[in-house]
């Protein structure tokens, strides 16, 4: 009997699997994220021993391993560190329009920066070094989601 499979061609097949989960913010991404739902403040925490404050807040410092347990209000204005911008969607990212923009922003009084999506610029406006403030969502449910995007500070030159 011939075997069926010889020179057979074999298709692929593209699909998507979604996996759902949930993880536990902790008591300190708890505090963070509550405060950007119910005051728009960013937090973050300063190491005992490097003075270093961190953004987003750390329990423990990974250089000292000293616990930061000082809290510090930040800004909602700093400094856009790098950026990228991206003309098509990705399976990952969300933002509805293209192109957008996402970059490390280093907030006032933060000495180390975070990742969040940069909204309202025009093509070969962004720059390293420029100033950016935070667009909060209206409606926040407690996420880092509840700040939209960073925007180029209004003023800022
Ligand atoms: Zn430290």
């Amino acid at each position: 009997m011939e075997d069926w499979r010889e020179g057979q061609e074999i298709l692929v097949m593209d699909g998507r699997i979604k996996v759902p989960y949930s993880w536990s913010a902790g008591a300190v991404g708890t505090r963070y994220l509550e405060s950007l739902r119910d005051d728009m403040k960013f937090l973050g925490t300063k190491c005992p021993a490097c003075g270093t404050v961190y953004h987003v807040p750390r329990m423990h410092c990974p250089d000292c391993f000293e616990e930061c347990a000082e809290w510090v209000e930040l800004g909602a204005q700093g400094l856009l560190t790098t950026y990228t911008v991206a003309r098509r969607h990705h399976a990952a990212l969300t933002p509805a329009e293209l192109p957008f923009g996402y970059g490390i922003i280093k907030l006032d009084g933060a000495s180390t920066g975070f990742l969040h999506l940069l909204g309202e610029f025009d093509e070969g406006g962004l720059e390293a070094g420029m100033a950016v403030e935070a667009v909060f969502a209206e409606e926040r449910t407690g996420s880092i989601m509840d700040v939209r995007y960073f925007r180029q500070k209004k003023g800022a030159v």
